[in-house]
């Protein structure tokens, strides 16, 4: 055959190549769907004479069989296209659906597709699972972070009164401390509160109208300081407040609030084995100090408790400043 005869018989080849393979390249980047139709795609159970019901592809239309997971072809299960594709090329199914090689270009490229679109498939799908563990993730870190400020406030509370206790005391003394150390002109108060006679609150109307008072007390203190003073149970019926970046001359006018306030309370109790009620009302001894240079926390206390002590020698009901422990 000379070179003449055999451009001519390429010609009808190239001119299919050219308006059905290649057009279907430029589409397929852009269009999901496209695929080569093929008119010489022939039934796999026919072609081989097979009587397969149970294979996946038997009876099915389209029957691109290679492309189908697990047919059942010479005898075994098949796996996966990539498994069984080197077989399936040579198989009288594929060989007849490729008569010419624009069938079998267009066939190659149909299974070029279907594989990269497989793999689409799973990095889409791993893209979802691995966003719906980045949602399951957050969720149960946003869970954790909730129940450590849980756990946090549970640390830090007493349950009675809920005002902080008395570790959490010693923590937040640490930080004035410091803040106190970086900056010379900084200073804060300490508040040391002790409710008068609060024993025979207990005794008289009993222990837990003696908590009910407490509790109440808590309330109140709360109310009676600022945003940013911060109050603690520190025994049973003693309390302290810290107020920072405070002078002791207003840490006084807040004790003096805060005695205020609670000797206003009242309360309605019944004495045990008697059925009438009293009115019931308690007054604060309040201690208040500064810290001055070189004074631990531990001192810082004492010299509150101290105060707070001359308060209870001067007749209770009253604010003590340490430091000439002048009556308020
Ligand atoms: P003072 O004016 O000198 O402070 O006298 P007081 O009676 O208030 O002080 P005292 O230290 O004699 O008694 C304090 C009482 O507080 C004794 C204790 O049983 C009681 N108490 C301590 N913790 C609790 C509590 O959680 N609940 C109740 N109801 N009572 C408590
Ligand atoms: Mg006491
Ligand atoms: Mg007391």
């Amino acid at each position: 055959m000379n070179s003449a005869s055999r451009d001519l018989e390429c010609e009808p080849i190239l001119k299919r190549i050219r308006e059905e393979i290649l057009p279907l390249f430029e589409s397929a980047v852009v269009d999901d769907r496209v695929v080569f139709q093929n008119p010489h795609l022939v039934r796999c159970w026919e072609q081989l004479s097979c009587d397969r019901k149970h294979c996946p592809a038997f009876q099915k239309n389209p029957v691109r069989c290679w492309q189908v997971v697990g047919t059942y072809c010479g005898g075994k299960v098949q796996g996966q296209f990539v498994e069984k594709y080197a077989t399936c090329r040579a198989c009288p199914t594929f060989v007849a659906a490729c008569p010419t090689l624009v069938e079998e270009l267009g066939e190659h490229l149909n299974n070029m597709l279907f594989l990269l679109r497989a793999e689409k498939r799973r990095a889409q799908e791993a893209m979802r699972r691995s966003e719906h563990l980045n949602k399951e993730l957050t969720s149960a870190l946003e869970n954790l972070d909730a129940r450590n400020r849980e756990i946090q406030e549970i640390m830090t509370t007493d349950r009675l009164t809920g005002l902080y206790n008395r570790n959490y005391l010693f923590t937040m003394l640490e930080d004035e401390f410091a803040r106190a150390a970086r900056r010379s002109e900084y200073t804060f108060c300490l508040l040391m509160i002790d409710i008068d006679d609060f024993k025979s609150v207990n005794d008289t109307f009993g222990h837990s109208n003696g908590d009910r008072m407490l509790s109440r007390f808590g309330i109140v203190l709360g109310e009676g300081i600022r945003k940013f003073d911060r109050a603690f149970r520190y025994g049973g019926e003693e309390f302290v407040v810290v107020l920072p970046d405070t002078e002791l001359a207003v840490a006084r006018l807040v004790a003096e609030r805060i005695r205020y306030a609670f000797e206003k309370e009242t309360f309605v109790f019944v004495a045990a084995g008697k059925d009438k009620s009293a009115d019931v009302s308690r007054t604060l001894s309040i201690g208040a100090v500064t810290p001055s240079p070189e004074v631990t926390a531990e001192l810082l206390l004492a010299q509150a408790d101290e105060a707070m002590y001359a308060a209870k020698t001067q007749g209770k009901n009253r604010v003590v400043m340490f430091g000439g422990l002048r009556n308020a």
